[in-house]
């Protein structure tokens, strides 16, 4: 009984004092050493760790805010002596302006400069990665959830939110028949963004208009309000009732993907559509409230780093102003076409049934509807609102923290 007592005790013991290292490199980044004898080496510039001091007096606490005067913070801040504090697992920085810094090993691994962590945390937490589909591939990436479970337990409320941010659709089955379910389902999340036609809307035909329009005509694809700056996020459509006519289906499209297919087969297209300025418009009135909504953007566009931030297409909502040079405007329309021809070609269509709730990314994906025969005998009855995406990542980031652990 002796002996493994005692071996227990030294390793518990070299467990609670494990070394850890640091030292001054160049004289302003701090080098850390998590463990002895590893050759894991952490590098922190000092100007950073300085800005970043956790002290009450740097540091709002129950915010998670720095409160540091920087007024007076100064860039070339050095550090003058350095501890490594193995028990406690923690490195403590005495500042050029006599200030003092503790910083925990595991505060500085989760905000650690090595491009690979910062590479998984971008992926992992910020946003998670996209992953582009083919019509064809529709079936195999549309994961299914069922509403009851989204609502009440977070586990699966947080995989639907991921599903939605990675392939941009997911569809949630089994919901009541009810109006409500749209804001629900919303505040389950956060709350409904609010667009110039209101919260919930409803998609339905007129019942009893005449002669052609009768019949609910098909809605060709497009991304719904690309004439405002902040355009909706995610669409949530609920099917409360669905036609029994041969149509009415939903068509599905992910613009990233035809993006995709032009950047690699047709650059200069793709080019064309990532530059050229289109102006989307919408003028009416709602509520006896006049609006005049414009937003000038490309049909593709990009961030700094090239990828996709937004998708932009609707026939009916593209203005007939095009404020660009006279030599842009013949080739842009023939790439646009080419964008067009290869989004229809790859459109997928569905159709939902009665308690499945339609959610997809608004910003990335084109939907469009098949025609139908909308009578009394073959009503349809869909009702929808919207989600900002600020909102959903917010959301996704709680759940991830309270189930997977993730860092603050
Ligand atoms: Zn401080």
């Amino acid at each position: 009984m002796w002996v493994p007592r005692l071996l227990r005790t030294i390793k518990q013991h070299t467990q609670f004092t494990r070394q850890i290292s640091a030292r001054i490199v160049n004289g302003t980044n701090i080098e850390v050493q998590p463990e002895d004898g590893k050759p894991e080496k952490l590098i922190f510039p000092s100007v950073w760790l300085r800005d970043n001091c956790l002290c009450d007096e740097c540091f709002h606490g129950s915010s998670k805010s720095r409160k540091l005067d920087w007024d007076n913070f100064d860039t070339r801040i050095k550090p003058v002596d350095l501890v490594a504090d193995g028990k406690e697992k923690q490195v403590v920085v005495r500042w050029s302006d006599h200030h003092e810094s503790r910083f925990t090993l595991e505060w500085l691994k989760d905000r650690s400069f090595q491009k690979e962590k910062q590479e998984e945390y971008l992926r992992e937490f910020y946003r998670p990665e996209t992953q582009h589909w083919s019509g064809k591939q529709f079936q195999d990436i549309a994961r299914h959830f069922n509403y009851e479970e989204v609502m009440s337990q977070d586990s699966t409320l947080m995989q639907w939110l991921q599903s939605l941010a990675v392939h941009g659709v997911a569809l949630l089955r089994n919901a009541p028949l009810d109006e409500g379910v749209v804001r629900r389902l919303a505040e389950r999340v956060g709350f409904i963004r609010r667009t110039t036609y209101g919260e919930e809307f409803v998609v339905q035909a007129k019942p009893g208009a005449q002669n052609f329009a009768y019949l609910s005509l098909p809605l060709p694809l497009h991304t719904d309000l690309p004439y405002y700056e902040y355009k909706p996020s995610v669409n949530i459509l609920h099917c409360v009732v669905q036609t029994d006519s041969p149509g009415g289906s939903n068509m599905l499209v992910d613009g990233f993907h035809i993006a995709d297919i032009l950047r690699r087969d047709y650059p200069e297209d793709f080019e064309r559509l990532s530059r050229v300025i289109v102006d989307w418009n919408d003028i009416g009135s709602e509520d006896g409230r006049k609006f005049h909504n414009i937003w000038r953007a490309p049909v593709i566009c990009l961030d700094a780093e090239g990828r996709y931030t937004r998708v932009n297409h609707s026939v009916p909502q593209r203005d007939s102003h095009f404020n660009v040079p006279l030599a842009e405007v013949l080739p842009w329309y023939e790439s646009y076409a080419r964008f067009v021809r290869l989004a229809i070609a790859d459109s997928h269509a569905f159709k939902t049934q009665p308690g499945d709730v339609l959610t997809f990314n608004n910003i990335r994906l084109l939907h469009g509807r098949t025609g139908y025969d909308d009578s009394e005998i073959s009503p349809r009855y869909i009702v929808g609102a919207y989600l900002d995406w600020d909102i959903i990542y917010s959301r996704l980031r709680v759940l991830k923290n309270k189930i997977q652990r993730k860092p603050q």
